[in-house]
């Protein structure tokens, strides 16, 4: 037998955008643990805003496991919330909820900013860096600084250790601003894996003395805002597709504006306006390469007769990616197949 230190993980009850928790326990097993293999654990829930303190117990229901290679047998335990009797999912656990398809894929595009000291990494104590322009994919230190190629190029290295389907990284358009794209096939496993790359960024960076900057627009000005473009396909989208199910999906998804902007993360009207690359949070477009659309279609998909992903550019970087992707599938199951 060896022993194994398990991070169990959940979200909290903060509103609009709970927080990731963590606790550890360890046990004892004779090799990596299956899902099977872990036991439910409870947690107060008072401190959480998911209980009062007369009544604080909820439990913790392990989801999904994960390698932690950070630490000697480390195992990450993802979980969703449930009420006292350990059935019943709990209000604010969107996970249990949410519409799943294993045939749909999703790739979600995470923006972020580095932040130290309360402002941009590399941002001057007074005042402002040199504007936009050198920043996206930039190489040298002047472009990024100093730390935050380790911090990027360690996460990733965590992520694909714990199995996560990290598929790359980019220095973004703002200064001090990255990205890094997941890709899963189901709402639930690319989501999943969406909350634990958060997470293993957010633990990276405290030894680093920075924090993980996930709203929207925190810069206000001339710089971008962060987004989580939700790139999306369908078993039908990437086999059949055509132009007519491409107009009346484009339709319904026009029908829904006020249903996605809800889920697809708070303060979206201080980065969807129309500037930075961005459509306005009002007004619905799609276009081929058109980074100024609600809906990005690829040059691949117009090439392939309408057959391939699409891109969502509205939800954002502080946006709960079961909501998100659970919202596209319900537009998607509005428009009927022919
Ligand atoms: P860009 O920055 O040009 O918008 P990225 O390369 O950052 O593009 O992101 C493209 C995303 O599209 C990736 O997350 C990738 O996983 C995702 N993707 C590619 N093909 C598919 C597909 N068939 N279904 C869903 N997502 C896809
Ligand atoms: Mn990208
Ligand atoms: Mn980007
Ligand atoms: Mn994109």
């Amino acid at each position: 037998m060896d022993k194994y230190v398990l991070e169990y993980l959940w979200l909290d009850g903060y509103t609009p955008v709970p927080n990731i928790r963590g606790k550890s326990q360890v046990k004892e097993y004779k090799s990596f643990p299956t899902l099977e293999q872990l036991p439910k654990w409870g947690f107060d829930g008072s401190s959480t805003k998911q209980a009062e303190g007369k009544s604080s117990d909820c439990v913790l229901k392990p989801v999904a496991v994960f390698p932690d290679s950070s630490r000697r047998n480390g195992v990450i335990v993802l979980c969703e919330v449930m009420m006292p009797d350990g059935e019943t999912p709990h209000p604010s656990n969107s996970r249990a909820t949410i519409l799943d398809d294993e045939n749909t894929w999703f790739g979600f595009e995470q923006e972020y900013f580095l932040f130290q000291d309360g402002r941009p990494l590399g941002f001057p104590q007074d005042g402002y860096p040199a504007p936009q322009g050198p920043y996206y994919c930039g190489v040298g230190y002047k472009a990024v600084g100093d730390i935050a190629r380790s911090i990027v190029n360690e996460h990733l290295d965590l992520c694909l250790d714990a199995g996560i389907n990290h598929e790359g990284i980019n220095a973004e358009v703002a200064k001090g601003q990255w990205e890094f794209q997941i890709f899963g096939k189901g709402s639930k496993k690319c989501a999943d894996q969406i909350w634990v790359a958060r997470y293993l960024l957010e633990r990276l960076c405290e030894k680093y003395g920075i924090d993980v900057e996930y709203r929207c627009k925190p810069i206000k000005g001339d710089w971008n805002g962060s987004g989580m473009h939700a790139n999306f396909s369908t078993e039908h989208l990437r086999e059949k597709g055509g132009k007519e199910y491409f107009d009346a999906l484009m339709a319904k998804f026009g029908e829904n504006v006020e249903e996605h902007i809800a889920v697809y993360g708070p303060d979206n009207h201080l980065r969807l306006t129309g500037l930075h690359e961005t459509q306005s949070i009002d007004k619905f477009s799609h276009g081929v390469a058109d980074r100024g659309a609600s809906i990005r279609v690829p040059h691949s998909f117009k090439n392939a007769d309408y057959k391939g992903y699409l891109e969502d550019r509205r939800p954002n970087s502080q946006g709960d990616p079961y909501q998100i992707a659970s919202r596209i599938l319900k537009t998607i199951s509005e428009v009927p197949i022919s």
